[in-house]
């Protein structure tokens, strides 16, 4: 079996947002990009992610063929697709339903930049891709159209969030900051007031996160 250390990741992913309760049941979706080769694995569509394993994961091509794998893919592989192909720095995609992120997509309300975790490690308020259905074409365009550049983070419309990353570590990250972000605006919602850092601030904490933590002498 190939690309191992992919599906691995993608499966560990897939059991910690089940775990974690970002999703409910079978919902979300993880994937990995098989850097140097325009390939992505997948979780397949509708698995218990506590019972699924490395084979049982979808190896697709970017023209979505099914190059190895028993089940179908994710309903959602044409949006993850879309997503690899509009940007070359992004090698993971989590996709969960958590509930205060998804208050916010509900709400069609950006989830602003009010924590410094936020602006370490999304450093820009999360946008909402203008809904359409789940697994549709029109889903994948609305997310291409309302991604920036450089976005980590970013809302489906009355359905769920979005977290991109080099890895599945770093998607997973931004989906736990963007609903601890979303809970905690909507408790300072009720106590009266939001304010969000300043944009130099979140600059500058965006910038020296990427250089934070330990590297070995
Ligand atoms: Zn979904």
């Amino acid at each position: 079996m190939k690309y191992l250390a992919e599906r691995n990741e993608v499966l560990q992913t897939a059991q910690e947002i089940s775990a974690a309760r970002l999703v409910n049941g079978t919902w979300g979706n993880v994937s990995r990009r098989v850097d140097e080769q325009p390939l992505m694995v997948i979780t397949p569509s509708g698995m218990d992610y506590n019972t699924m394993t490395l084979e049982d994961m979808a190896l697709i091509d970017f023209d979505f063929n099914l190059v190895e794998g028993e089940y179908k893919p994710s309903s959602e592989t044409p949006l993850h697709l879309a997503i690899y192909k509009n940007r070359s720095d992004i090698g993971a995609i989590v996709h969960v339903h958590s509930p205060w992120a998804t208050a916010f997509a509900v709400a069609h309300q950006d989830i602003p930049v009010i924590l410094e975790e936020t602006a370490q490690v999304i450093g820009h308020p999360v946008k909402v891709a203008s809904y359409a259905r789940c697994g549709s074409s029109e889903l994948a365009t609305n997310v291409i159209n309302n991604l920036g550049k450089h976005d980590k983070a970013l809302l489906l419309a009355n359905h769920g969030l979005l977290g991109m990353g080099k890895n599945t570590a770093d998607a997973l990250r931004v989906c736990y900051i963007a609903e601890k972000t979303a809970m905690i605006a909507s408790y300072a919602t009720m106590l009266g007031a939001v304010n969000t850092l300043n944009p130099e601030d979140i600059k500058v904490l965006s910038e020296e996160f990427k250089y934070y933590g330990q590297k070995k002498k």
